[in-house]
């Protein structure tokens, strides 16, 4: 399919299909795109309309906007969320009054420099107020593209963006390209929804690759969760006869800072050397291990009981060292797996 296959096709179906009596349609100007543009970011026009229609009323252009306290701005914006939009309108239309003498600036690069408009938001209001050629490609407009050319992996990579990017520039025309904008945002909102995209309507349909692969709602591809990484330790149960268990405390900063932990090694052939004991290596008994996860990493701890019969053998160095008892426990922060690990591991006389 060319690209003017392609929008002959969107524009044909707009025609028929589309919606052209929307609030910000009856006066396509620049302000009035822009502001249903900001508002319809994350929320559904249906739900926009309303407010849409009080924020025109008493803003009717850019000089009012500017004009008006933050909190007003604010106030009727308010259920619609993502407040950081009714913020930065204020700020853009005050710097439209002052520094653009109250005309919106007339390209994509311009636009975008004003706060919360990207290159996407600059498209729609270049292309739908004045008809100068502009792509767009916001969450509608990508998920139509990444069906269409069954584009793998995850839309927000940057190789995938600058591929959408040149798939949305190819595919815009050179006339009627206000309307065509309209368009793809009406087929992406209307017919190739998130799920179950009604493909026996779309004027895509004989040249859309993931219909063909039968493949239609797997596209756009989710963002992949990230595999956090997996990191091991040897924690040490040194524990006496009375079942007291040797704790160190940890540096105050850093994971655990300040809270109370067992001494830890990487290799069980080091603990001599790394704790400055002087332990029976030979008396070491593996337990079970366990998993603690972190927001960032998992750790597998593989904790080992190594018995302390002579106490004097198990007093490490500096002030930051005690003998807990299970039974009899110091009000001191424990860090949640070696909590566990003593419950699980201390032997509690009758
Ligand atoms: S044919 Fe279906 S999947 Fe392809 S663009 Fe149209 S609605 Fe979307």
């Amino acid at each position: 399919m060319t690209p003017q296959q392609f929008n002959t096709a969107v524009l044909d179906w707009f025609d028929q299909h589309g919606r052209h009596n929307l609030p910000w349609q009856q006066d396509k100007t620049a302000y009035f795109t822009w502001v249903s543009e900001i508002m319809l970011q994350q929320t559904q026009v249906t739900t926009v309309i309303p407010y849409f229609e009080r924020f025109i009323e008493r803003f009717p252009d850019v000089q009012s906007l500017a004009s008006a306290e933050q909190d007003e701005v604010l106030h009727l914006w308010t259920g619609l969320g993502y407040y950081a939009r009714a913020r930065n309108l204020h700020k853009t239309a005050q710097i439209v009054t002052t520094d653009y003498y109250g005309e919106f600036p007339q390209t994509v690069e311009a636009l975008e420099q004003l706060p919360g408009i990207g290159r996407s938001t600059a498209g729609a209001v270049l292309s739908i107020s004045t008809g100068k050629r502009a792509a767009i490609l916001d969450g509608n407009v990508k998920r139509v593209l990444a069906r269409f050319y069954a584009l793998e992996g995850w839309t927000g990579s940057t190789a995938n963006q600058k591929t959408l990017w040149e798939y949305a520039e190819r595919n815009t025309p050179h006339k009627r390209v206000g309307e065509y904008t309209q368009a793809m945002m009406d087929l992406g909102a209307t017919l190739c929804t998130r799920s179950k995209p009604s493909c026996p309507s779309c004027p895509l349909q004989s040249h859309c690759t993931a219909l063909k692969l039968g493949r239609s709602s797997e596209f756009p591809h989710p963002k992949p969760k990230k595999k956090i990484p997996v990191k091991q330790t040897i924690m040490l149960l040194l524990q006496d006869e009375q079942q007291q268990t040797l704790l160190q405390q940890r540096p105050p900063t850093g994971l655990w800072g300040g809270l109370w932990s067992l001494p830890e090694v990487a290799d069980l052939r080091d603990a001599n050397s790394i704790t400055g004991l002087s332990l029976d290596i030979n008396k070491a008994e593996p337990l079970e291990p366990v998993r603690h996860t972190f927001s960032h990493f998992h750790l597998d701890i593989t904790p080992v009981r190594i018995p302390c019969n002579n106490l004097t053998d198990c007093v490490m160095e500096g002030d930051s060292t005690l003998w807990y008892n299970i039974q009899q426990p110091q009000n001191i922060g424990l860090a949640a797996p070696v909590k566990r690990l003593l419950q699980k591991y201390t032997r509690i006389s009758k």
